[in-house]
């Protein structure tokens, strides 16, 4: 076994690996960017190495410079974690020929699973079930066009380098296909530098399904199983379960199959996922009649792995390391079995409410759900980020992972839940309501999967209301008493075991705005008892019972409801089982002048690259049209209209990085 590993990977994955080398007494070495000096990542393992900025092509994609970092610190293989220079064949290679072990499959097996097209062909040799689709070198837009009337509308067309939900364009309709292949082949061009396409069959309602893959080099191969990913935005997941709920065992087992002779194929070694689409012809009542296709694999750890780890108590990374270290696979495919359910929520810097753009700042608060070990009561959080830490637009927008295990789906699906009312993030947008919202769907709850559950269910997940206004305006005026009172006697008026305790009179009105909407909240005192009215509404009995710093527990006639609260300026963020609220008091002193809409909508939402276009100076335009394209974070954004007008000048040209807020084009009448 190694002694000594380096880490060529930041955030949650870097953790990860640190984590299990530390319990394999393996050392590490981390790398970083500047702007990574201080992260986690960097701190948990026993040295670092910093090798550049902050995009990543001046960092994290240096093979040669990361290699030099292994020499210099004598570590004797790299683990590439997800995501940068894991599925890069030519870094695999540069380790070989350096003498430096490449924690991942054998450079061949990379490449002939790297685009997509060429792997499908090779899978269709082995017998793979393929969807119905077109994936020749001849990329004749004509022919293409023949090969989706062929395979009959709706199509998916592909990038075939594509990775990370990007480059795929659905088709309906064959007038649309012209321009999609344009737009497809412009994305896959910028983002993969690579514009070959594959055309396939678009399933309807189908399911993600992937198995988990593990081979040695002493020709062993089993699968741990599958992993359901179903619920996807933009094509990315976002919650991901184990194991697939309904799925047949006579199904499970030929993917599983399948995927071994996939791997197979290829001479795979090392984990890796092959990720299959599953058509429902019958149906959710009717999971006999499941067909699953090939549709890539994924040379390396995946994000999810997690789940695959809860339900068979194994260390995915420590069989990485063991496998890489030319150690046999520690168990047999008949010595594998599953317990339970696993359930995993990515945690995102997002505002789902406004198609989830990324989001970026500080990490102000960052409170956690208890973690717990999978074999007492199953609560794991894997992260890259400390309270206080940044998430910056260089980088993805995935904060964390929370991982829950259960002896069922119907627990594992609560105690995720509960989980989620217990984390609280403050300082940017997350999806974390959001995901609270979608295990509530009915669809979530009755494992009625496919990747069109966020739009079917779309009513229920967004611009859904906040905690009930009493509660935030009984928590900002429980707040504002507690401050007062600190003021004039010492000690926190919560922590006395007999609860408030009223000192003097009380008769206060505070001007506050609840997500934006102006309320007025009212105290008083009244026959010894506290009470509350918001607005104009009825007085209501208010009781503050005792709660440990950080958390109120309020109770508004018989209802009780307990919360954490961070305050963070003049806002006030209260998180409950019910939702989270935030509710902000006005400083009698400030001005009521609103900065936040000085941009006027024309500005850059957050730092990263115009992609294009797609009006010119002179054009009229019509409140909400399209006028210029945006990437950052690895996604791309829509700049609408925000009123009817002629486009007067561009500020800026295709290519051209810009800060956020940046005016990109100015809007005469
Ligand atoms: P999964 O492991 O769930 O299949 P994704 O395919 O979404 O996850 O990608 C995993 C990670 O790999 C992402 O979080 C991202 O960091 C990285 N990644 C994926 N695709 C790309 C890409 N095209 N460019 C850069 N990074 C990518
Ligand atoms: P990526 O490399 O970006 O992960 P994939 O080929 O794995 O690309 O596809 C990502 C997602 O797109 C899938 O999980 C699924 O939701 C959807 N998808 C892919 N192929 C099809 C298809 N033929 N029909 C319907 N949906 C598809
Ligand atoms: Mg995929």
């Amino acid at each position: 076994m190694f002694t000594k590993i380096l880490i060529a990977n930041r955030g949650e994955i870097a953790c990860r690996v640190a984590t299990t080398a530390r319990r394999l007494g393996i050392r590490t070495v981390a790398v970083y960017s500047d702007a990574d000096a201080h992260a986690k990542h960097v701190a948990l393992c026993d040295e670092a190495v910093h090798i550049g900025g902050n995009a990543p092509r001046e960092s994290y994609l240096l093979g040669e410079r990361i290699l030099a970092a292994a020499k210099a610190t004598g570590a004797q293989a790299i683990h590439p974690g997800y995501g940068f220079l894991s599925e890069n064949e030519d870094f695999a290679r540069q380790c070989q020929a350096t003498g430096v072990v490449f924690i991942g499959p054998p450079p061949a097996a990379i490449e002939a699973m790297g685009l997509k097209a060429q792997s499908k062909r090779l899978m269709e040799q082995a017998g793979v079930p393929l969807v119905p689709g077109y994936h020749g070198a001849d990329q004749d837009p004509a022919l293409l066009q023949r090969e989706a009337t062929r395979i009959g509308y709706p199509v998916l067309i592909k990038a075939s380098a594509g990775g990370g939900g990007k480059g795929m364009r659905i088709v309906e309709a064959e007038a649309d296909f012209a321009a999609a292949l344009a737009s497809c082949q412009r994305e896959a061009r910028n983002s993969f530098g690579d514009d070959a396409v594959l055309v396939e069959k678009y399933v309807q309602r189908p399911r993600h399904i992937e198995i988990q893959v593990f081979a040695d080099s002493l020709g062993g191969a089993v699968y741990l199983f599958e992993r359901d990913c179903s619920v996807q935005r933009r094509h990315q997941k976002v919650l991901e379960e184990a194991p697939a709920p309904g799925l047949p065992e006579s199904i499970r087992q030929q993917m599983g199959q399948a995927a071994v002779a996939a791997a197979q194929a290829v001479g795979y070694v090392g984990a890796g996922t092959v990720e299959f689409i599953v058509e429902q012809p019958g149906g959710y009542d009717a999971p006999e009649q499941m067909r699953f296709y090939f549709m890539e694999m994924n040379t390396r750890l995946q994000v999810e792995h997690p789940v695959t780890e809860a339900i068979t108590g194994l260390d995915l990374v420590e069989w990485q390391l063991r496998v890489a270290a030319g150690q046999p696979l520690p168990l047999q495919q008949a010595q594998l079995q599953r317990h339970g359910h696993a359930i995993e929520a990515r945690i995102c810097a997002e505002a789902p409410d406004r198609q989830f753009l990324p989001a970026t700042g500080t990490l102000v608060a960052y409170r956690k759900p208890t973690a717990t070990s999978f074999t007492q009561g199953a609560v794991r959080i894997d992260d890259g980020v400390r309270e206080g830490d940044a998430i910056s637009p260089h980088y993805d927008s995935m904060i964390a992972k929370l991982i829950v295990h259960a002896d069922t789906r119907e627990q594992a699906l609560a105690r995720l839940d509960a989980a989620l009312a217990e984390l609280v993030i403050v300082g940017l947008d997350t999806n974390v309501q959001f995901l609270r919202h979608v295990l509530g769907t009915p669809s979530f709850a009755q494992a009625k999967l496919d990747t069109a559950l966020i739009p079917r269910e779309a009513d229920r997940l967004f611009n859904q209301q906040p905690v009930g206004l009493p509660w935030a305006a009984a928590a900002l005026a429980a707040h504002r008493l507690a401050s007062m009172a600190a003021k004039a006697q010492p000690g926190d008026p919560f922590s006395a075991a007999d609860g408030w305790r009223l000192s003097g009179a009380v008769d206060h009105t505070w001007q506050a705005l609840w997500h934006g909407q102006p309320v007025s909240v009212h105290m008083r005192q009244q026959r010894g008892a506290l009470a509350l009215r918001v607005a104009d509404g009825d007085w209501q009995v208010l009781q503050l019972h005792a709660a440990p710093a950080g958390q109120v527990d309020l109770q508004l006639g018989s209802e009780r409801l307990r919360g954490q609260l961070v305050v963070h300026g003049r806002v006030l963020h209260l998180h409950a089982a019910a939702g989270a609220a935030v509710i902000e008091w006005a400083d009698p002193a400030a001005s009521d002048t609103d900065t936040s809409q000085a941009a006027g909508g024309l500005a850059a939402p957050m730092p990263g690259k115009v992609v294009s276009f797609a009006v010119k100076a002179g054009d009229a335009v019509a409140k909400g049209q399209v006028l210029a394209v945006m990437e950052a974070m690895k996604m791309e954004h829509s700049i609408t209209a925000p009123r009817d007008g002629a486009v007067a000048e561009l500020l800026y040209e295709p290519g051209d990085q810009v800060a956020e807020g940046a005016q990109l084009l100015t809007l005469a009448q």
